[in-house]
């Protein structure tokens, strides 16, 4: 069967720098909602132009395009030995249909890893984040520099700091996190998925410690 893991956590807790890792260490894709959406606004489609309203609010995109989003993305044929989900789901909406996508394909979500760290951490974190314009890899001007400035180490594209990483908006989506997804910690916690993960230790650390929950 296959593997879906879903990586829970506020923003800024390391979940698309570890579901990078995780992707590069496993056979599964990385999906991650917040590049979809910013693909899409990158080739200027309708559904880019609408998230963008959304993003730079700080709010959640709605649940109906969202979640018709990630169904796509998940019949690609990446997905087939499972994949890594990174910023979905955020809402119990989004978890209920996600469990339904799943069963379709005879499969479920396997771990929850909730990867956690201090509001502080996060507000440094986010602020100090540079994007790759490519493919969404991710720096920090302190904790994760590239070897060139500005430069992306892996695709050479321009890094680039996302609108919606503003001091004005982060403690916004915070908020937000915490009113709509924190929900989901309890929803994974009564079917014993939950697997609670201290994100302020260094990135190998995590890496390792999510790596070696996997292989069990
Ligand atoms: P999320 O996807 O949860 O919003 P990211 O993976 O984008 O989080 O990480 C947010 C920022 O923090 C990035 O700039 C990243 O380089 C940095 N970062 C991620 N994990 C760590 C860590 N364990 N220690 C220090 N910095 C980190
Ligand atoms: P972070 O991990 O730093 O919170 P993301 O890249 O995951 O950032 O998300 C950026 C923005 O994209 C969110 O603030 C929201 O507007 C939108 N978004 C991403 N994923 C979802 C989702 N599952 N449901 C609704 N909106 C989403």
């Amino acid at each position: 069967m296959a593997t879906f893991i879903v990586l829970l956590g506020p923003p800024g807790a390391g979940k698309g720098t570890q579901a990078e890792l995780l992707a590069e260490n496993t056979k599964l894709a990385h999906i991650s909602s917040g590049d979809l959406f910013r693909e899409n606004l990158k080739n200027q489609t309708e559904l880019g132009k609408l998230a963008k309203s959304y993003m730079d609010k700080g709010e959640l995109v709605p649940d109906d395009v969202t979640i018709n989003m990630i169904r796509d993305r998940l019949t690609r044929p990446d997905c087939e030995a499972g994949a890594i989900l990174d910023g979905f789901p955020r809402t119990p909406t989004q978890a209920d249909a996600l469990e339904k996508m799943l069963s379709e394909f005879g499969s479920r979500v396997a771990l929850v890893p909730y990867i956690t760290a201090s509001e502080t951490v996060l507000v440094d974190r986010i602020s100090g984040r540079w994007t790759c314009r490519a493919q969404g890899h991710i720096y920090h001007q302190i904790f994760s520099k590239p070897k060139q400035p500005g430069i992306c180490d892996l695709d050479g594209s321009e890094l680039y700091q996302r609108d919606d990483d503003k001091a004005e908006t982060v403690t916004k989506r915070i908020r937000v996190y915490v009113d709509q997804t924190m929900p989901l910690i309890e929803y994974y916690r009564k079917v014993g998925k939950i697997i609670e993960v201290d994100g302020m230790q260094a990135v190998e650390k995590v890496t390792n410690i999510l790596l070696s929950a996997l292989k069990k």
